[in-house]
């Protein structure tokens, strides 16, 4: 296995194309070369090639794990009341509401995240509980106690006009409560929190469990969390690339600008990729190269039959 991992990464290596994020300047200066890979198995076992060590911000990867909290701390019914369950076809950062409701489209774009992080803990909480949840959460899922990369998030603060903008739409519909720049710095620090692509796949086989996490052995969330989860990811964790990720992919994952692949294959494995430059939709462009090659080489495809 870690020989076949080794050959997958060396196969894509030559691939440079696309380009580091350029909205947030720590990202866009990063080191574009580091290149890793990881797969957990349901029973904790972990395989791992490349740079499996190296951490990067979890940006948007954050996402499907701060939607499980929300849940656990707000049921289901509360979550879906100002976030849907649909596939927006958009990009990351657009506003993508539903018509009546004016909830954002799903938990994976922007806009539903920045309104999943304001539910973390309970209606009366703050920025600081709210940050704590996320990162204790997080790391409950890793095994270890991650940490937030301050430079990255002053770096994003500093522009973070546009996550504004959409936390002030959703105020005035009355979707998000409280306080906007304390619910939008509070996203940033959960999309700044540092991750490597071995605490990814370990986080992802947590999903694939259904909830427990497969190293410590703790249960996290019910099976009921992690399924819905999981199927919000398969209908929308790579945005405008959703329907194509699918087809080709097969494998329920999520998206980060740092260049962080999650993907979960459900009673199997979890699988984490990191590679800095991006496609035209904002994915991974090694990361998704290698995620089709073990779909393929190892019928990771969800709907394969043979
Ligand atoms: N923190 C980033 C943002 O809000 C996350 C986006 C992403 O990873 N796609 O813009």
């Amino acid at each position: 296995m870690p020989d076949y991992l080794d050959e997958v990464l060396d196969s894509l290596r030559d691939d440079t194309s696309g380009a580091n994020a350029d909205y947030i300047p720590e990202l866009a200066e990063a080191d574009p070369e580091p290149f890793g890979m990881a797969l957990t198995t349901t029973l904790g076992r972990t395989y791992a090639a490349g740079d499996a060590d190296t951490e990067f911000s979890i940006q948007s990867i954050s996402k499907p794990f701060a939607y499980a909290a929300a849940i656990i701390d707000r049921g289901l019914d509360r979550v879906l009341d100002v976030v849907g369950v649909e596939p927006s076809g958009e990009a990351f950062n657009e506003l993508s509401l539903e018509g009546e409701t004016h909830r954002p489209k799903n938990p994976m774009i922007n806009a539903g995240a920045i309104t999943t992080h304001s539910l973390l803990v309970g209606a009366e909480a703050g920025q600081d509980e709210r940050v704590d949840r996320a990162l204790a959460f997080f790391s409950r899922l890793a095994g270890r106690d991650l940490r937030v990369d301050e430079r990255v998030c002053a770096s994003e603060l500093a522009s973070a006009h546009r996550n504004l903008a959409l936390a002030y739409m959703l105020r005035t519909y009355g979707i998000l409560d409280g306080d906007v720049p304390a619910v939008v710095e509070g996203y940033t620090r959960q999309c700044s929190i540092l991750v490597s692509v071995r605490d990814l796949s370990v986080m992802a086989a947590t999903l694939a469990t259904g909830g427990i996490q497969p190293v410590t052995g703790e249960r996290i969330m019910e099976p009921a969390v992690a399924r819905h989860v999981m199927a919000v990811m398969a209908a929308a964790g790579m945005y405008d690339a959703a329907g194509d990720w699918l087809t080709r992919v097969g494998i329920p994952a999520k998206s980060g600008v740092a260049g962080g692949i999650v993907g979960v294959l459900p009673d199997r494995v979890g699988i984490g990729t990191f590679s800095p430059r991006l496609d035209s939709h904002g994915n991974s462009q090694r990361g998704r190269r290698a995620f089709e090659r073990l779909s393929r080489d190892m019928g990771m495809h969800l709907f394969a039959s043979d």
